[in-house]
């Protein structure tokens, strides 16, 4: 039925949310030659959280579809290259020496009779190595401050999978300037009244004009100025497991002498952790904190002092945040992307996936104005499975930790009572290797086994395997990982060898 098509989409709000998804519809639309106008409504005066600067690996999938140009996104963009999270502090330290493991992206996917995983459990283990340092290309590359590039890589590949350190305001700017080009509708405004018919919404009243359109997204960040609009009752509150509600951010400038790392840290303190992440010309770190054990103050000293008194600080922002997710992500015509969805602590670097995959989701379930009550639930079905596998994993960070020098420290470790299901796994995990098998659930979700084992055994937490092994094929196996390793060492460039590629 022709009344029945789309004609026009109005997105509100211009953070990475709004631009991501204003980009993902309006190049599908155009390659795809249908008419429908993508509008993208963004207040000049209130601005973008513009915090959001480490991605995960996919992000590069997404970049590249949209056909950006890998250069130029990252010269514009302050940007390094990121292989994976460097973790310190989550548990007691051992010997005096300070715990720590490596999540990269890879996925170890070699192994002869025994997977590789249950081969280093078996052999490796009491060795005392790191099971990352032990299993994956990735730790080896860190180590000589290797990127993921090699001299010949064309954009968005590398020897091993990567993400993005991002400029988060650059980002936005840069997304703005490509949307627009490609033809999106940009309007500079702020939403003053929302008028409503049951759950839709019929127009919006902005101080520059009044939108009429088929749909609207609400992009407009922890707000959610549309959804509420049209929705009571829908938030489902994660604060029980993950207790951080506030953060701390603050810009510094480089240590003299240190060169930007091509991983992300996250330290453990005495109520959250730290993330650091090293851009090209600036050092963005911020301490993600349980605000009921803190007070403002008191995180801000105890992350400069973390940070050393020699810092040269450019800028400290509070953020209150709203740990959680939306029941319904859809409602009438108005559907959330981004923040105003709901948002986990920025522990894996997830925000900018669960923006792509709402996008991509949205452009599968849009087939229509009028939609069945299915297709709205389908939507919301699949973006909840998102956030609560991204719950899980995160809990998992924490749950199997041995610290408990401070009552946050303590409470983590009872965090999996809100987490059932993990609870099951963990105690099937402590007789046997975590699989593919066990998270079958995970199907929006960006992390699968591989990732689980990292967290597992960096946290050491080891399934108890009484099994023969045969010492020369164990050898033979780790050698030959020690020698693929070696290998990416010698064709890898160093981090600053790439970035200077990109930035001078
Ligand atoms: P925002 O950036 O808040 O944008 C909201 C938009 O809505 C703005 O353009 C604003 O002008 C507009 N708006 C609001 N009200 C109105 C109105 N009345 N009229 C018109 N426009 C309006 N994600 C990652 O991927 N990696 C990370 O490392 C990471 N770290 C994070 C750290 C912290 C502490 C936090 C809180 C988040 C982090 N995130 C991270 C998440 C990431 O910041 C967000 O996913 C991302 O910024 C997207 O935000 P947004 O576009 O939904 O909202």
């Amino acid at each position: 039925m022709e009344n029945n098509k789309t004609k026009s989409i109005t997105i509100v709000g211009g953070g990475s949310s709004g631009w991501m998804t204003a980009m993902y519809l309006n190049h599908l639309y155009r390659k795809e030659k249908q008419n429908i106008k993508v509008r993208l409504v963004e207040s000049a005066d209130i601005g973008i959280l513009g915090v959001g600067e480490a991605t995960v690996h996919s992000i590069r999938f997404f970049f590249a579809a949209m056909g950006l140009d890998e250069q130029e996104l990252l010269s514009e963009t302050q940007a390094t290259y990121k292989t994976g999270i460097m973790f310190r502090n989550w548990m007691k330290p051992q010997q005096d020496k300070v715990h720590e493991y490596f999540h990269p992206f890879e996925q170890i996917k070699f192994g002869n009779g025994f997977d590789l995983s249950t081969s280093w459990l078996l052999s490796q283990k009491l060795s005392g190595q790191r099971y990352d340092e032990g299993t994956c290309i990735s730790s080896e590359l860190i180590k000589h401050q290797h990127g993921p590039k090699t001299a010949n890589s064309k954009g968005y590949t590398g020897i091993v999978p990567y993400g993005y350190h991002i400029d988060a305001n650059q980002l936005a700017r840069f997304l703005r300037k490509k949307a627009v080009a490609a033809g999106v509708e940009h309007i500079e405004a702020t939403v003053e009244k929302i008028n409503t018919n049951n759950q839709n919404i019929i127009s919006i009243e902005t101080d520059n004009g009044v939108f009429e359109s088929d749909y609207f997204i609400d992009c407009t960040g922890f707000k959610g100025l549309l959804i509420n609009a049209v929705s009571e009752d829908n938030w489902v509150s994660y604060e029980d497991a993950l207790p951080c509600n506030k953060a701390v951010a603050v810009q510094r400038k480089y240590p003299a002498e240190q060169q930007p790392k091509p991983y992300t840290e996250a330290t453990a303190l005495s109520n959250g952790w730290v993330w650091q992440i090293d851009l090209i010309n600036r050092q963005g770190t911020g301490y993600v904190y349980d605000g009921n054990r803190l007070s403002k103050e008191e995180a801000e000293a105890e992350l400069k002092s973390f940070l050393g008194s020699e810092s040269e600080f450019i800028k400290t922002l509070h953020i209150d945040m709203q740990i959680g997710r939306r029941k319904r992500f859809w409602v009438g015509n108005c559907i959330t992307v981004g923040l105003s969805g709901g948002f986990i602590e920025p522990l894996e670097s997830t925000g900018l996936h669960l923006i792509n995959l709402g996008a991509r989701l949205l452009s599968t379930h849009l087939t229509q104005v009028s939609v069945p009550d299915a297709i709205q639930e389908s939507y919301s079905e699949l973006m909840i499975n998102a956030y609560e596998d991204l719950k899980q994993f995160i809990v998992l960070h924490y749950c199997i930790t041995d610290r408990d020098d401070t009552e946050f420290w303590q409470a983590a470790q009872r965090s999996v009572e809100h987490c059932p299901a993990l609870k099951r796994k963990l105690a099937i995990w402590k007789y046997k290797i975590c699989e593919y098998a066990d998270l079958q659930t995970a199907s929006t979700s960006c992390f699968n086994d591989e990732n689980y084992r990292f967290i597992l055994y960096g946290m050491q937490y080891y399934p108890e395997l009484h099994l023969d092994i045969d010492k020369a094929q164990m050898e033979t196996l780790f050698d030959s990982v020690k020698a693929r390793c070696q290998q990416a060492v010698q064709y890898s460039e160093t981090h600053q060898d790439s970035l200077d590629k990109l930035h001078n």
